[in-house]
């Protein structure tokens, strides 16, 4: 026999969770129009049962009644994958840890509609921890005392065993190799003393713990002052023979381009070096991923400091910024030997930003 869950106990567990998936960091939409006719819905959903619908089934329990194991309390709103993949290995996913994804999954979703848009902290980013170290990851804490917690899901650049090994390094005084960046917010810090790591065992994600130096000073655009305007490929512009000064946020956006220019291949120019190049080359089949890549280079540009040789100055590259709100990538194919990038971001007045600028190849 099996206690299968009702049309209306499916519709609530669903709409608890605003129809997405429950699976850490999974968060996909399970609802949407159905491209066969206009009035259609395409549900891709499932309700998953916590404990089995019947005796042999995974996670199944005696104790439990019949009413029981249909209601509400038992069931987790999943994606078609990942409903699967809890039945085929329930020891490693429990009804404890199911359970744990519920009120999580539940708990970010009233979050999402009091707030009006996604909580910034329940959503997968990326993180970076040097520049051949980034995870996805799922934001699971972050205290007053400058500490931030995350789970690991899966390398985009490294493993565990380097993740394991900088843990037991130990960090100098604001030491500029040791920082952390985080997509989902375009922030970065430095690390204080060292990284802890542990192996969650309810939900088998690796969990690190990071305390943080204080944020970076900004500046306002002024304090830029003036500088030689450029042409689009980063060449002196000379029009009807003379140079011209450009200052404020034009300024500004000539900065992100000459350092967003300098990649991973160039010769010490006394600017930092920038890893969207590289980023590119490895993910442009992958538009989202690439433009969650670039967000997270910009956000270590803004945040971490850089030590300047000629100018024996520390700090940000491009300081100017308080914070990069967004990257878009219209298309990766290279026309002119440039790709536009759109980005929109923040000064330190807290006015916004957006403008197209070009990735020079
Ligand atoms: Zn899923």
């Amino acid at each position: 026999m099996r206690e299968n869950f009702t049309a209306k106990t499916k519709q609530i567990l669903a709409g608890r969770v605003n129809y997405k998936c429950s699976f850490p960091g999974c968060l996909n939409p399970t609802i949407g129009p159905s491209g066969i006719n206009e009035e259609g819905i395409t549900n891709l959903g499932e309700a998953a049962h916590i404990y089995a619908a019947s005796i042999h089934g995974p996670r199944a329990n005696p104790q439990i009644s019949k009413d029981e194991l249909s209601s509400v309390k038992n069931g987790i709103w999943m994606c078609r994958n990942h409903a699967r993949l809890i039945d085929v290995d329930p020891d490693a996913f429990s009804a404890a840890t199911l359970r744990l994804w519920k009120n999580k999954a539940e708990a970010s979703a009233l979050k999402a509609i009091k707030n009006g848009e996604k909580d910034l902290a329940d959503c997968t980013t990326l993180v970076s921890l040097s520049n051949n170290l980034i995870f996805e990851g799922f934001w699971i804490d972050a205290k007053e005392n400058n500490t931030w917690v995350f789970s690991v899901i899966r390398f985009i650049y490294g493993n565990i065993k380097m993740l394991r090994e900088l843990s037991t390094e130990v960090f100098g005084h604001r030491d500029v190799d040791y920082f952390i960046c985080i997509e989902s917010q375009g922030d970065g810090r430095l690390i204080k003393n060292s990284i802890d790591w542990n192996l969650d065992t309810n939900t088998g994600f690796y969990t690190i713990t990071v305390t943080l130096e204080n944020k970076e000073n900004r500046i306002f655009l002024n304090d830029l002052g003036a500088d030689i305007k450029l042409d689009d490929d980063l060449d002196l512009d000379i029009t009807n023979g003379d140079f011209s000064l450009i200052s404020g946020a034009e300024l500004a956006k000539q900065r992100i381009q000459t350092i967003i220019a300098v990649n991973y291949n160039s010769v010490d120019s006394g600017y930092p070096v920038s890893f969207i190049h590289k980023y590119f080359n490895d993910h442009k089949s992958d538009k989202r991923l690439l433009e969650r890549l670039v967000k997270l280079d910009l956000a270590r540009l803004i945040n971490i400091p850089f030590k300047n040789k000629i100018r024996r100055s520390c700090a940000p590259a491009l300081n100017f910024i308080n914070r990069i709100i967004d990257v878009e990538i219209p298309s990766t194919e290279i026309v002119n030997n440039k790709i536009p990038i759109k980005l929109r971001l923040e000064w330190k007045d807290g006015n916004y930003w957006q403008d197209k600028i070009d990735l020079l190849f």
